[in-house]
């Protein structure tokens, strides 16, 4: 599971039901429910938070209300019924002179377990509340034997709150990794680290973290110890990604001639001439086509960049050096886009350009995996449709992954598996900001497309926040009345009664075209839409056979329609900002100035100055930088499938610091 914790313990492979941490019955439990089958897992799986119970004071000292801990003489179990009926067990406990009970609500199995505690000293913890004087109340209160083994995991110290799941206690996990702890065993051999630890970042020793990080001897050491284990985990993920690096050494397929033959067709004879950031990352990925070294980079440059462009260029490569080339994009609609696309960019050259995802008809799937089979050189643009177990490439040069954010390190590889010393490369726009996409991706070389090209005229955003929705369609009449083009992007689909007010597709797209834009033709997309359906309605879109397209965030990724220049998003607080950055990214595709209006009822001061934000800033990694201030790691796409969450204990953005560090002793290592 987690290599740095595994190795840590003397002998971590060893099953749960063979320690006397847990009955063999919890030791079941733990599996079934929680994974938890050995010490390592155990020792793997940590606190969600914590609860001061350092304090033990008597009832009066505590504030009405507080989660108190106090101990005293267990003096008498009552079992009687509320007003309801429902089974109340109370049990009595004397502190000095003064009396807290303790009441559980249908649990009548407790008092049993009272009255073999009565007359003696326990310890109990819950929520304290004064009911007169010297007396008390606590509800569902937990209570230990004062003196016990289990007592001291329990009170007088910070104690850890687990993940749990059905069938496991809170008790029952911390007893478990008490008596582990507590076990003697020695959690690291000889108290090694196995690496050099920055002491800038002022880590603890593995031994100390691992016993620190679930009962920590204060908060700050607690916080300590996660950094600590963070960063073994950061280090452990890289390794991982190391492994999964292209290894060994090929004949490369493109030679210097053909390096500089690319280079100048691309500066003739494409549509548009490259921008210098084009030109620049395109000259970086043809050098390491020609390296012995399979090709492992991410292109990353910000939604409109122009990175299919640089795609074509290098795919032209491929097949001239007579392989084959894949582009794998994350939805069909891109995939086909991409298709017709580089069909258009690579026409000049002849090359072959094919076409395969989920909806290709049965015929025409049989014919590209002919061709791909027999080893013919030709490009092909296509979805996870390309890596399924019968695909097979008889001469796979070239992988590229486009919109790499929606896709797991393990399609990457399986993409690459489809030939031997496939040279690799992965594009995004989003989310990821400049500092993290160095270290997240530790493995791969980076290259940034820093720059738009020439003639884009900024998009305006304007919020409206509980304004008047008839002034901004009736303003968008103008602009269709022009000839151009408009998106209307909703959060859900359908309506939904628990999100009622969230704005949907399927009614909004009805609304409108019986209310607002009566008279203009609205259609709507989807991704419940069968392929073919959906692809005619883009296509129609794009023709413009269609005004308006009422979209849920299907056509947030990659949709070029440069005649779309108003882009309306609806609910527009429910999105992630690079969310809506990306989808803004949707007009302003060409010299027309593009619009961009979010719509929004929350009145927050929060929320209507997160949607400010894109009015006054265009760059996408700047914010990505903002989302990730703003909302944390666990609500950016992008950074969740970036692997963060084999990362269980890295707080973003704070511990930065830790990502930096290990791609500083990754690089230092894989250099050795
Ligand atoms: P992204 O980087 O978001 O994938 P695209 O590759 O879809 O961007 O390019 C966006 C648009 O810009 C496309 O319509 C493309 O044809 C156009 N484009 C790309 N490069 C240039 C360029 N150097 N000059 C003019 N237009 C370009
Ligand atoms: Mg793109």
């Amino acid at each position: 599971m987690i290599n740095c914790l595994t190795n840590a313990h003397a002998a971590p492979e060893t099953l749960l039901s063979e320690t006397r941490y847990v009955t063999k019955v919890q030791a079941r439990t733990f599996e079934k429910a929680l994974g938890i089958a050995t010490v390592a897992d155990l020792l793997a799986h940590c606190p969600r938070r914590y609860e001061d119970r350092s304090r033990v004071l008597s009832p009066c000292e505590w504030g009405d209300g507080e989660n108190a801990v106090i101990t005293g003489e267990a003096t008498a179990v009552r079992r009687g019924r509320s007003a309801t009926g429902k089974a109340i067990v109370t049990a009595s406990v004397l502190c000095d002179n003064e009396r807290v009970n303790l009441l559980y609500f249908g649990q009548r199995y407790v008092a049993a377990q009272f009255e073999r505690l009565i007359g003696e000293r326990i310890v109990a913890c819950g929520k304290l509340r004064k009911v007169a004087r010297a007396t008390y109340e606590m509800d569902d209160a937990e209570v230990e034997r004062a003196g016990t083994d289990a007592s001291s995991a329990l009170f007088g110290r910070i104690v850890p709150i687990y993940p749990l799941a059905a069938g496991v206690t809170q008790r029952a996990v911390r007893m478990a990794v008490w008596r582990m702890i507590q076990g003697g065993a020695p959690l690291c051999p000889g108290g090694a680290t196995r690496r050099e630890r920055p002491s800038q970042l002022d880590l603890m020793p593995l031994h100390e973290a691992l016993s620190e990080i679930h009962y920590p001897s204060s908060t700050e050491s607690a916080e300590k110890a996660r950094r600590s284990l963070s960063f073994e985990m950061i280090c452990g993920r890289n390794e991982e990604l190391l492994k999964a690096r292209p290894h060994g050494v090929r004949t490369p397929y493109v030679d210097g001639r053909i390096a500089s033959w690319v280079a100048s067709e691309t500066r003739s004879n494409l549509p548009f001439p490259l921008t210098r950031a084009q030109t620049r990352v395109l000259a970086e990925c043809l050098a390491d086509l020609t390296r012995e070294r399979p090709m492992n980079r991410l292109i990353q440059g910000d939604v409109g960049s122009g990175k299919t462009v640089v795609a074509a260029a290098l795919m032209l490569a491929a097949v001239r050096g007579g392989v084959q080339a894949a582009l794998m994009a994350p939805t069909d609609l891109l995939a086909k886009q991409h298709g017709e696309k580089l069909n258009s960019l690579l026409a000049p050259w002849s090359v072959p350009v094919t076409t395969l995802t989920g909806s290709t008809a049965p015929q025409a799937r049989a014919d590209v995996m002919r061709r791909l089979a027999l080893g013919e050189p030709l490009v092909v643009s296509g979805t996870v449709a390309l890596i399924q177990e019968r695909m097979q490439f008889a001469n796979l040069g070239l992988a590229i992954i486009d919109e790499q954010q929606r896709f797991g390190v393990e399609s990457r590889r399986a993409l690459r598996e489809k030939g031997t010393s496939v040279d690799l490369l992965v594009m995004t726009a989003t989310p990821i900001p400049r500092t993290l996409a160095l270290t997240l991706y530790g493995d791969l070389d980076v290259s940034t497309i820093d720059e738009l090209p020439p003639g884009r005229v900024p998009i305006k955003t304007h919020v409206r926040i509980n304004q008047d929705r008839e002034k901004v369609y009736s303003a968008l009449k103008t602009v269709l009345d022009r000839g151009e083009r408009a998106y209307v992007v909703c959060p859900l689909v359908d309506q939904d009664d628990d999100r009622a007010d969230m704005a949907a597709v399927l009614s909004l797209a009805e609304d409108l075209s019986n209310g607002y834009l009566r008279g203009y033709r609205v259609s709507y997309a989807h991704g419940r839409l069968h392929a073919r359906d959906l692809e005619k309605t883009v296509s129609d879109f794009r023709k413009g056979r269609i005004d308006v397209l009422v979209a849920s965030t299907i056509v947030e990724v990659g949709v070029d329609v440069p005649e779309a220049s108003v882009i309306i998003v609806e609910s527009a607080d429910r999105f992630g900002l690079s969310q809506l950055h990306q989808l803004r990214g949707r007009v302003g595709r060409s010299d027309r100035a593009g619009y961009c209006v979010l719509i929004s009822n929350n009145e927050s001061p929060r929320s209507v100055d997160r949607l400010r934000t894109l009015g006054r800033c265009s760059d996408g990694f700047k914010i990505a930088e903002e989302d990730l201030r703003l909302r944390g790691q666990g609500d950016l796409e992008g950074i969740r499938q970036s692997g963060v969450s084999a990362l269980p204990l890295l707080r973003l953005p704070d511990d930065i610091d830790l990502l930096c560090a290990a791609r500083l002793v990754f690089t230092a290592e894989r250099t050795q």
